[in-house]
């Protein structure tokens, strides 16, 4: 059985870009691997007769190449995110080679869409953008010389994506059932995005992150939860632990603010079960 949506699920994100050839030649790259969903992130100039040129026969990646303004806009309905870097070790986060992400995104890519992050020509992904992704991808390059041309870097990845679609195209039974509607229940980059925002408000309102020294917290805990890899529903629990947390906070400091001497013992009790369990989570 063929399965051409897998190609299309996967989604190449270039980000700020500086030479329009760069994204000319990466549209080339797609199409010669039957990849077609490009986005771009605010590049630095907008793809035109240049792009074009160097996109020969692949300027119809071109006309259809949606521009957005963040990269978040532009991984926000994906549930696997991929983001690529010259460099071998970049944050201490989950590293894939390039054919071990090339069969991870094939076999997402059966039920849900797949982003593969490129950065800028000059310097690569801000440490922001990078932990936007669930792994990072780096291609062994020589050591002494491991940055690619952007284009290049595309060209690489598409074609491991494709030798991984090819691979399933043709599987052996085994294959076929691990791979084949695999994931279909990851959350998307917006409903992280809402769960880190939720995450990092309410760590901030209880004091467990000091509004003017936040450090690395954050951080350390969205590389945790993205190495975990939560579920929509495991993601939609954390959320609804939060919320609780949230408004029982809430009642606390308003009892503890308009507190009557009878009322003490209990919302004392309380208020240490509180302070212990923040304590444990330092
Ligand atoms: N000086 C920059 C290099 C950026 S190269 C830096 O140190 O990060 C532009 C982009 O091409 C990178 O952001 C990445 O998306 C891709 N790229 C280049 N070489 C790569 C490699 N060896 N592995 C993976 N991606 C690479």
């Amino acid at each position: 059985m063929s399965h051409p949506q897998v190609l299309e699920n996967i989604r190449i994100v270039l980000v700020n870009t500086s030479h329009q050839g760069n994204i000319g030649s990466a549209a080339r790259a797609m199409k010669t691997m039957g990849l077609s969903d490009l986005v771009l992130v605010d590049p630095v100039e907008a793809p035109q007769s240049h792009a074009s040129a160097l996109a020969a026969g692949a300027t119809d990646i071109l006309a259809s190449a949606r521009t957005v303004a963040t990269l978040q806009e532009a991984i926000a309905d994906c549930q696997l995110v991929l983001a690529t870097s010259a460099r071998s070790r970049t944050l201490d986060w989950p590293m894939l080679s390039p054919r071990e992400a090339g069969a991870k995104a094939v076999g997402e890519a059966f039920n849900s869409k797949v982003a593969l992050v490129f950065g800028r020509e000059n310097s690569g992904l801000t440490n922001e953008e990078l932990q936007m992704s669930q792994f990072h991808v780096h291609i062994p390059a020589n050591p002494e010389y491991s940055s690619l041309n952007l284009a290049m870097a595309v060209q690489t990845l598409s074609y491991e994506m494709r030798s991984a679609w090819l691979e399933v195209e043709a599987p052996t039974a085994a294959t076929a059932s691990s791979t084949e509607g695999a994931a279909d229940n990851y959350p998307n980059g917006d409903d992280l995005a809402r769960f880190y925002a939720h995450l990092e408000q309410s760590l901030t309102e209880s004091g467990f992150i000091v509004r003017q020294h936040p450090g690395q917290v954050m951080n350390k805990l969205r590389r945790l939860f993205n190495r975990a890899r939560p579920e929509q529903n495991e993601l939609n629990i954390l959320r609804g632990m939060l919320s609780t947390y949230d408004k029982r906070y809430a009642q606390l400091l308003k009892t503890s603010s308009q507190q009557a001497p009878a009322a003490a013992d209990t919302d004392a009790v309380e208020t240490n079960v509180a302070v212990t369990h923040s304590k444990d989570q330092s």
